[in-house]
């Protein structure tokens, strides 16, 4: 077990039965990771090797979308001596918006809590490139995509990712877990 799934065991963050992910899909396993983010001081640790990885990348301000991309993104900001933002949902879509300061050309790193299809990191680089700054990194805790040993690029930005812990999903119609009596939950709410 590596630092990250540590932290979210600790944290009592690893949930198993059936449950509706944020892009759709229904799977067995949920990271909570607010469960996490709610103790400044496990997000601390669960930040470092993300600070570690971007240190001397130049990284002039941390982005992250609500909910937990703003904890997140405010500590590893915190840990490189930058500064952060974060995007709202907006449509479908995010913004950046309410007064923060963000330069057209200052480089960002992204920063978003579970990968699991990367449709909103996708939307977190056209926020950014709307306001004119440019992307220089993107960090995610944990990478659940199935068969998730393969690198995942939004763009042509690598995403670095602390943790990989491929985790089955599946769209409804498929679901295995829908076919039996397990009810679904849905947790964390739309972010
Ligand atoms: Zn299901």
């Amino acid at each position: 077990m590596d630092r990250v799934e540590r932290i979210f065991r600790q944290a009592g963050a690893v949930l198993e039965g059936h449950f509706l992910l944020t892009s759709g899909r229904h799977s067995p396993v949920y990271w909570e990771k607010m469960r996490v983010l709610q103790q400044p001081r496990l997000t601390t640790r669960l930040c470092r090797p993300i600070t570690h990885h971007f240190r001397n990348q130049g990284v002039e301000v941390v982005v992250g979308p609500t909910m937990g991309g703003v904890p997140l993104a405010f500590e590893v900001a915190r840990q490189l001596g930058v500064r952060s933002a974060y995007a709202d949902r907006e449509g479908d879509g995010r913004i950046i918006r309410g007064g923060q300061l963000l330069a057209p050309g200052e480089k960002v790193l992204i920063i978003d809590d579970i990968l699991t299809t990367g449709g909103s990191l996708r939307h977190m680089v056209d926020a950014v490139d709307r306001v004119g700054a440019k992307v220089v990194g993107i960090a995610v805790i944990v990478d659940r995509r199935p068969g998730g040993d393969t690198q995942f690029t939004v763009g042509d930005t690598p995403v670095f990712a602390s943790h990989r812990s491929p985790a089955p999903s599946y769209p409804p119609e498929e679901c295995p877990l829908c076919k039996t009596a397990v009810p679904l939950e849905k947790l964390g709410g739309k972010r």
